[in-house]
């Protein structure tokens, strides 16, 4: 959370880490537990689809990577055996001009996510996205990946127009319940409009990198 490379280099987790419960809680929780858990409403999932990132589990059979996409297979269900534990999260370190950025909507401050989105992108010499990753927060049984909304963006030249699509897109990836967090179509809307500023928050990182 203090670390000068993780704000650097990951802006995004660095926006998950401080959007996670409060100090307390995040000075005994670790990342390892949040992703081990496979609850949806946490939100290091998320960024970690964003990331792309994958998983070493070991156990009496030794080791195995996991890709982020085959972790989270059911509601509260990881890949992991009984047998095993997660010992490492692999995350590729970003090419040039890459920025990401994690947005929650949460009832109160330390609350789980009523949705949240992370974004983590790329951009080529001439301005196109390139590599693009998007997950999502609690809307739906399962952290997920917004697959169209990174498939309308990868190789484009990101403008108004597609951005908000992008954002729609999210929306229609997710599978959210009415819950005392707020009904599903609320939840929608809270994902369009936070993907746009997710999507256009990793752009202006991204130009600003090096
Ligand atoms: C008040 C409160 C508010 C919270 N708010 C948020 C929030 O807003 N966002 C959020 O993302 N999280 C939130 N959390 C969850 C918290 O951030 C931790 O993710 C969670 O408590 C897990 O903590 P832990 O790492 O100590 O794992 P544990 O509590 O020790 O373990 C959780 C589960 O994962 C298993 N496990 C843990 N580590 C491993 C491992 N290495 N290999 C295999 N299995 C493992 C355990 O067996 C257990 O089943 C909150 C928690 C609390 C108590």
């Amino acid at each position: 959370e203090e670390s000068e490379l993780i704000s650097k280099k990951y802006p995004l987790l660095l926006d998950t880490v401080k959007m996670i419960a409060d100090p307390q809680v995040r000075n005994l929780a670790t990342v390892g537990g949040n992703l081990a858990h496979g609850d949806p409403a946490n939100d290091h999932p998320a960024t970690m689809i964003a990331l792309r990132a994958s998983v070493i589990a070991e156990g009496p059979k030794g080791t195995r990577e996991i890709g982020i996409d085959d972790f989270f297979p059911d509601f509260f269900t990881t890949a992991l055996e009984t047998n095993e534990i997660l010992t490492e999260i692999r995350i590729s370190s970003p090419p040039p001009k890459s920025g990401g950025a994690y947005l929650k909507i949460e009832r109160k401050v330390g609350d789980y996510a009523a949705a949240a989105v992370a974004c983590q992108l790329n951009l080529n010499t001439a301005g196109s996205i390139e590599q693009i990753g998007i997950g999502l927060t609690n809307v739906g049984p399962t952290p997920i990946r917004a697959t169209s909304a990174e498939n309308i963006l990868r190789g484009k030249s990101p403008s108004d127009d597609l951005i908000k699509e992008a954002g729609l897109l999210a929306a229609g990836d997710s599978d959210p319940s009415d819950d005392l967090r707020g009904g599903a179509e609320y939840k929608k809307d809270l994902l369009c409009e936070l993907t746009q500023r997710a999507i256009r928050i990793s752009i202006e990182r991204s130009e600003r990198s090096g």
